[in-house]
This record gives structure tokens, sequence and C-alpha cells, in this order.
């Protein structure tokens, strides 16, 4: 998902601004992996595989969630690009 993307998404809660802590994201500017705050509720939604994981309370796998964000190694995005 594109960061400039990412800067429009708002609380779903109390539709406040998002902050964006960048784990991944490659030359093109698209972030694969990130965490998203919220500074008015406290929530945090985290971008997996570029998908920002914006379910209500009663749909979220904090787990899960956590789990797909350590597993994921920032590496594979990092590297520089293969030249062809
Ligand atoms: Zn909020």
């Amino acid at each position: 998902m594109k960061r400039t993307t990412i800067d429009k998404l708002c609380c779903p809660f109390d539709k406040a601004d998002l902050k964006i802590k960048i784990i991944a994201q490659d030359l093109d500017d698209n972030i694969h992996e990130g965490v998203l705050t919220c500074d008015e509720c406290n929530r945090y939604y985290p971008i997996i595989n570029g998908i920002p994981i914006m379910n209500p309370d009663e749909y979220r796998e904090p787990q899960l969630e956590k789990a797909a964000l350590t597993q994921q190694s920032a590496e594979q995005y990092l590297k520089p690009p293969k030249v062809h």
C-alpha cells in the first residue's frame, strides 16, 4: 500500500489522524509492514502484507497480528533490487 494512501486513513472509531511506523517498504514507497497508531484512543492497526488491518475490536486477533508482524522479515524488502 502506498504511503500517500495510508496518509489519508483515519481511525475508524474517532476519525483521528493516524501515525505510521514503517517496518518494511520497497523502493516505490509501497509499505509492506508497519503499524498505524491513533493518539486519541491508543488503538493500533498493523499493516500486514501491505493491507492495513482495521477491524472492529470484536474481530481483532491480537495474537495473530503480532505473529504476522514478527515472522515477516524486513530484510526481504530492504534488499537492493535485482538488476534484470
Ligand atoms: Zn482512535
